[in-house]
C-alpha cells in the first residue's frame, strides 16, 4: 500500500495531525497504525471486584489506542508554555500559544463546548503563594473531564474514520527509508509513504529508542520525575480548585533547594493504578458529571531528578523506585502523612480509622522504604508549606500514594519543524520529547500537519 502520510500512533498527536492533514487537503491518502485498540474496545479489565489490580494485559487498554495515554485522562488542556513541554523552543512562543487555542477551538466544536476554562490571571492566590514561598505558574486550562474527554474523541473518530485509514492492534515494528519515503512494517506487512509522522507518546518510547539506534537519529535523556499522589479531602483545597481547578504550584525547599511542584491536580476525583511498561505507578482522575465526583481531591507532588555524564538512563532509575513499591506493596503503596512523619508504616487500620477514604485500593505500608530521603523530605517540606495556603494539607489522615513517576521520552534530535534529519520524517508529540501533555502533543500534531502540507 503507498499513502501520502502514514503516522504512527493514534494519541492526540496522531490524531490532530491526521485531523489538520485532512482538514487542509481532504485528498491525501492518510493511514494511522496503533498498537492499542479501537476507543469502544479499551476497556481495562480491572472490576474492583474480580479483577482487583493490574494483570499486564498485552496491550494496556489505558495507555494504548485510539486516544493515546490521554483518552481515560481528566482531559485538562493547559494553554501554556510555562509547563507542558517545550514546544515553543521549536515553533515559537506565539505560534505554539496559537495552535493550542486551535486545538481548544476544535475540542469545544467536538463535544466540549459547555466545558469550563480556567485562568490565573489576576487570581489572589498568586500573592499568597508568594508570601509562603510558593510559587503559581501562569496557565488557562479547559477541562474536559474524563466522561467529556471520551465524547470528544468519539466525535473526531467518526469524523476521521470516513477520511483516514485506521489500522487497530497493528504495532509498527520498524521504519525504513526508501528512495521517496519511508517504508513502515506492522504485524508482518509493508506500508509505504512519502511523510511518516511518528507519535508514539510514553508507552512507545522504547521503541522509540529502538528506531532511534537504528536510523542513527541523535537522542538525549537526563530527566526523571519522582513523587507521590497527595490525597485529601476536597473542602480543604476547594477555595483553589473552585477558582483555578488546576494549579502548578512550585516550591523551592529549605534544605537542598530542589524544586518540588503540584502536577495533575483532580478536584473531588479518584486516584488511579497506572501501567507503563509492566511497572504499576499512580495517577489521578477527574469528572465533569456530578454524580462521579468524590468528596477527595488529589494530587501528585513530584520532585525532577536531572542526571549529568556518565549516567544516562533516567527512565531506568524512576522504574527501579516504582519497582521497589510494587516489590513491596504488590503494586502501589498508600500511607498516611501522619504514619510517615511518625516513621511508622500505615496498616489497614490505621487508613480505615482515618477520616479520608482512599479512592484506589492500595497496599497499606512505609513509602520511606521505597523514596530515596533527599526526595521525600523535599515531599514533606512542601506539603507544610501547602498547608499554609490550604491549612489542612499537613493533616495526620492525609494519604499518600506511591510512587508516582512522570517518564519524560529521551529528546529527539529535531529541527525547528520537529523534522529529524531525514526528510519527511517527524517525530511529535510526548514520543519526541518535546511536549509532555495534550495540548502541545495536539499543537504539535497540528503544526506538523500544516507543515507537510504546505510542502
Ligand atoms: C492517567 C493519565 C492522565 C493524564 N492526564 C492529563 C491531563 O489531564 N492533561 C494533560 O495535559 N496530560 C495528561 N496526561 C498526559 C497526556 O495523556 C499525554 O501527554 C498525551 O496523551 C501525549 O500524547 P501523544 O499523542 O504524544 O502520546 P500518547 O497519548 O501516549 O499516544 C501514543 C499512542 O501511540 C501508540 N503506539 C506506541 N508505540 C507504537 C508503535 N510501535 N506502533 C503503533 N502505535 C504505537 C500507543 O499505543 C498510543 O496510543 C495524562 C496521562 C495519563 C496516563
Amino acid at each position: 500500500m503507498k499513502y501520502d502520510v502514514i503516522i504512527i500512533g493514534a494519541g492526540p498527536g496522531g490524531i490532530y495531525s491526521a485531523y489538520e492533514l485532512i482538514k487542509q487537503n481532504p485528498a491525501l491518502k492518510v493511514a494511522v497504525f496503533e498498537t492499542g485498540h479501537a476507543l469502544e474496545q479499551r476497556k481495562c479489565p480491572i472490576d474492583g471486584d474480580k479483577v482487583k489490580t493490574c494483570i499486564k494485559c498485552k496491550t494496556c487498554a489505558i495507555m494504548n489506542g485510539f486516544g493515546g495515554a490521554g483518552a481515560f485522562s481528566d482531559g485538562k488542556y493547559n494553554i501554556t508554555n510555562d509547563f507542558g513541554g517545550t514546544l515553543f523552543e521549536y515553533i515559537g512562543w506565539n505560534k505554539a500559544i496559537e495552535l493550542m487555542k486551535y486545538v481548544d477551538e476544535i475540542n469545544c466544536s467536538f463535544g466540549g463546548g459547555g466545558t469550563k476554562m480556567y485562568t490565573t490571571a489576576g487570581t489572589a492566590f498568586k500573592k499568597k503563594c508568594i508570601q509562603n514561598k510558593l510559587t503559581l505558574l501562569d496557565a488557562s486550562v479547559r477541562h474536559l473531564g474524563t466522561d467529556i474527554n471520551y465524547i470528544v474523541l468519539q466525535n473526531l473518530f467518526s469524523l476521521l474514520h470516513e477520511k483516514v485509514e485506521f489500522h487497530f492492534d497493528s504495532p509498527v515494528s520498524s521504519i525504513r527509508k526508501t528512495a521517496d519515503g519511508y517504508a513502515v512494517i506492522s504485524c508482518g506487512e509493508t506500508y509505504e509513504s512519502r511523510y511518516c509522522v511518528v507519535s508514539v507518546g510514553r508507552s512507545g518510547s522504547k521503541w522509540m529508542e529502538q528506531v532511534c539506534r537504528e536510523l542513527k537519529i541523535p537522542t538525549r535523556s537526563n530527566r526523571v520525575d519522582i513523587g507521590v499522589r497527595v490525597e485529601l479531602p476536597s473542602v480543604i483545597f476547594d477555595d483553589i480548585t473552585d477558582e483555578l481547578y488546576e494549579s502548578k504550584i512550585v516550591y523551592r525547599t529549605e534544605k537542598f533547594e530542589d524544586r518540588v511542584r503540584t502536577f495533575c491536580m483532580n478536584p473531588h476525583g479518584i486516584v488511579v493504578n497506572e501501567n507503563t511498561n509492566g511497572i504499576i505507578t499512580v495517577n489521578g482522575h477527574s469528572f465533569e458529571d456530578d454524580s462521579k465526583k468524590t468528596d477527595n481531591t488529589n494530587f501528585a507532588l513530584l520532585v525532577a531528578k536531572h542526571f549529568s555524564e556518565p549516567f544516562k538512563d533516567s527512565n531506568e532509575y524512576g522504574e527501579s523506585i516504582a519497582r521497589l513499591s510494587n516489590m513491596l506493596g504488590g503494586g502501589v503503596i498508600v500511607q498516611r502523612f501522619g504514619d510517615l512523619e511518625r516513621g511508622r508504616r500505615s496498616t489497614v487500620n490505621r487508613i480505615r480509622e482515618g477520616s479520608v477514604k482512599p479512592t484506589l485500593m492500595a497496599t497499606p505500608g512505609d513509602l520511606s522504604l521505597v523514596l530515596p530521603k533527599r526526595i521525600l523530605d523535599g515531599i514533606v517540606e512542601m506539603i507544610h508549606a501547602l498547608d499554609r495556603i490550604a491549612p489542612g494539607t499537613a493533616n495526620d489522615d492525609t494519604l499518600l500514594y506511591g510512587v508516582e513517576v512522570k517518564f519524560y521520552n529521551m529528546e529527539v534530535k529535531l529541527s525547528k519543524d520537529l523534522e529529524t534529519d531525514y526528510p519527511g520524517l517527524y517525530v511529535i508529540g510526548d514520543g519526541s520529547g518535546v511536549t509532555h501533555s495534550l495540548s502541545h502533543a495536539s499543537a504539535s500534531g497540528v503544526y506538523v500537519a500544516r507543515h507537510i502540507v504546505n510542502r
